[in-house]
């Protein structure tokens, strides 16, 4: 594999970004490229000091994400939230494809996950804290929703979403 390279981000309010992502098959995961893709998405996420990054912010509407663990790059393929808790908290987030705007979100605070691995395997795992609401945010990009459509507050950057909602 070839070293990954930092691509051009898509910004809201690009239509890409509001898209319902499809499923990748099989085939096309076990292509060279599809590798080389990920390369790339982590390249871009480090390089815009990211946590979590999915393909329509690369301008790509499949339904891949990359998140940053400790444990190293979480690649998710196909994702789905099988069950999500009752309990839920209150976070800011921010998003690299809405810069400078940060906002509060609730969500669920445990949730289970159904994706396949980087060999096309199915697997299932409990995320939650922190990876839960990562998962969340960048799953949510798949459907095209974003965190400001969520937040019930904008902590930062109320006037930046309102003049580029006027070019939306
Ligand atoms: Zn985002």
């Amino acid at each position: 594999m070839n070293m990954g390279q930092n691509l051009p981000l898509q910004y809201y309010p690009a239509e890409i970004l509001r898209q319902q992502s499809t499923d990748i098959s099989l085939e096309e995961i076990a292509k060279p490229e599809f590798a080389q893709l990920i390369s790339d998405m982590e390249e871009t996420m480090e390089a815009n000091d990211g946590i979590g990054l999915a393909a329509p912010q690369i301008g790509q509407s499949i339904n891949l994400a990359i998140i940053k663990t400790e444990d190293g790059m979480l690649p998710l393929i196909n994702p789905k939230i099988t069950r999500r808790s009752l309990t839920t908290e209150s976070m800011e987030e921010g998003c690299l494809s809405i810069p400078k705007v940060y906002g509060d979100v609730r969500r669920p605070k445990v949730i289970r996950v159904s994706s396949l691995d980087l060999q096309g395997n199915k697997t299932k795992f409990t995320a939650k804290g922190m990876l839960a609401r990562v998962i969340q945010h960048e799953v949510d990009h798949l459907n095209g929703v974003l965190f400001i459509d969520k937040a019930k507050s904008i902590n930062q950057g109320q006037d930046i979403l309102e003049k580029l909602a006027l070019k939306g």
